[in-house]
């Protein structure tokens, strides 16, 4: 393999929770620990506290053209490692599932106290879908949490996934006296404190009958570790790296991100097991990481909100080969052959331009407007990644042109912006009416207020009744065409003539599902 070497240093992944498990903190220590940061606190959180889309706006003109802040990449051990950011926000949760297409593995962090919440479940249903390498951070230990095994139990069933713990807590809340690592046979001991872990608070304990165990941390204490560790050794052994590679098993660790605690233990054994870039399937055949000829895809846009700055960038994953700056590589659905002469990458946190970037990478491109969502790039032959699927919107509202004069901005502005994947764009069949779909309110907002600023388009929504949109597909042409016809109110292509019945309720799609047999309805866009 040509590239061998460089392949097999990089680890690309994305940390995932629901809002306030301590997505941000984890990043924050993760950067510590590589030195791509100095001190606590330089990480921003890009949540938006108040649901309002000046605050969001005001996000977005800080973070400009937020590049540093989109992927984070830093050097830990000798490997080079890819820290994709995504949104904090409910409402651009979309813009999460299309960055998990972009990495090879993900973190999940779970609040010890709140356990399985909504986002952590839309999360892993796109895991689930790619067979996501999982590692579960069980955070904020330092607070009364769940019982252990209630909430590992949770986590399994909740999230169809099965558990693996790799280090075990002793207590939680006040009483949290550290974790011990199942693996190496170590107890570190718990303090509170930022500034990172001591060595002299690790304590090796090659039998867990020894007394040093209750002289650090009770009698108490120190039966019921011996007591849990029998169980779970018992239960789990060691941790099979082929199923978690699958996606089928999540080692587990326990910790405080706050408090800078159980953190290198995960990022050890992070470094050890997750999966370096691997090869993918395409259109046409099974693209092998470690060809020679560069290819990649497009799996976000960001739009610079500053209105000094026009522009856009296209975030690039490098699949195969070698991206090379100023090399003219193929644009497959353009047809056309593109060069860049800036491309960046996110070396310790600054922009910088790269001359090269290999599998695993990202590397942000500027873009005019010549990229969309899950486009690629090759050195020639035509195929596109599969795996990039776009999801059913869950809000949909009819898009109103308040100004006649300005029709043709408003088209061009509401075209960009959805190719963008701002928002997904539907015709109904048989009208005209665009329907837009989201998947939080606060994206309709944003979609209104760049509409207005960047394009001089007014315009307002309707709220429709509709709750899913599922992509259709049949053997039987006539029968599609004559289901689209029949349900004309309930129909629309999306933005690639795709036919979509929009449902108005899960009974009226199960009942549409059960009338008709010949039709498939599939809840991404993506065919199997
Ligand atoms: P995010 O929304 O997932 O990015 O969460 P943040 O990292 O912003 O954390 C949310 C809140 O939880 C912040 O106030 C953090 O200081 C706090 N937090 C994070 N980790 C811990 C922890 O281990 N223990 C406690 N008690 N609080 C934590």
């Amino acid at each position: 393999m040509k590239f061998e070497k460089e392949i097999n240093r990089r680890k690309t992944f994305a940390i995932i929770s629901h809002p306030d498990a301590g997505k941000t903190t984890l990043t924050e220590k993760l950067l510590l620990f590589g030195g791509a940061i100095q001190t606590a606190g330089a990480v921003k959180s890009n949540k938006i506290k108040k649901h309002a889309t000046s605050d969001f706006m005001e996000i977005e003109r800080q973070r400009g053209i937020s590049v540093a802040t989109s992927v984070m990449t830093f050097e830990y051990e000798g490997f080079l490692i890819n820290l994709l950011d995504t949104p904090g926000h409910k409402d651009f949760a979309e813009d999460t599932y299309r960055t998990l297409t972009a990495v090879d593995s993900v973190i999940l962090v779970i609040d010890s106290v709140n356990g399985v919440e909504d986002q952590t479940r839309r999360l892993m249903e796109v895991c689930r879908m790619r067979d996501t390498p999982v590692i579960v951070f069980v955070n904020k230990m330092d607070r009364d949490g769940k019982n252990r095994f209630d909430l590992l139990e949770e986590v399994e069933n909740e999230l169809q996934l099965s558990l693996h713990p790799m280090t075990w807590p002793i207590n939680s809340g006040k009483d949290f006296k550290g974790v011990y690592n199942l693996d190496n046979k170590s107890l570190r001991l718990f303090a509170a404190s930022t500034k990172g872990e001591d060595e002299e608070d690790t304590v090796a304990i090659e039998d867990l009958n020894d007394a040093v165990l209750d002289a650090k941390v009770g009698d108490r204490d120190a039966n019921q570790l011996r007591e849990d560790v029998e169980l779970i050794d018992g239960v789990y052994g060691e941790l099979n790296k082929a199923d978690y590679l699958s996606g089928k098993v999540a080692p587990v660790f326990f910790g405080s991100a706050v408090n800078n605690f159980g953190v290198q233990e995960m990022l050890d054994t992070f470094i050890k097991i997750a999966p370096v870039p691997r090869s993918r399937e395409t259109t046409k055949r099974t693209l092998s990481v470690g060809e020679d000829k560069f290819s990649g895809f497009i799996f976000k846009i960001h739009a610079n909100l500053d209105p000094k700055h026009r522009d856009r960038i296209a975030f690039l994953r490098v699949c195969s080969g070698k991206f090379e700056r100023n090399k003219y590589f193929h644009h497959v659905r353009l047809d056309k052959d593109v060069r860049f002469s800036n491309p960046y990458s996110f070396l310790a946190r600054s922009k910088e331009v790269v001359e090269d970037a290999f599998p695993g990478d990202v590397v942000g491109l500027f873009d005019t407007g010549n990229f969309k969502i899950g486009d690629t790039l090759t050195e020639g032959e035509d195929f596109y990644f599969t795996g990039i699927p776009t999801f059913s919107p869950e809000i949909f509202k009819e898009l109103v042109n308040k100004d006649p004069m300005k029709t043709k901005q408003l088209e061009k502005g509401i075209s960009q912006l959805t190719d963008e994947g701002v928002a997904q764009l539907f015709t109904q069949f048989g009208g005209n009416k665009k329907i837009i779909g989201c998947v939080g309110d606060l994206q309709f907002e944003v979609i209104q207020y760049r509409l207005l600023h960047e394009y001089s388009a007014a315009c307002e929504f309707r709220t429709l009744p509709f709750y899913k949109a599922c992509w259709l597909t049949s053997n039987d042409q006539k029968k599609l065409e004559d289901f689209l016809r029949f349900k004309q109110q309930n129909s629309a292509a999306d933005k690639d003539g795709n036919p979509v019945y929009l449902a108005q309720s899960e009974w009226f799609l199960n009942t549409e599902i059960s009338n008709n047999p010949d039709i498939q309805f599939h809840f991404t866009n993506e065919v199997q």
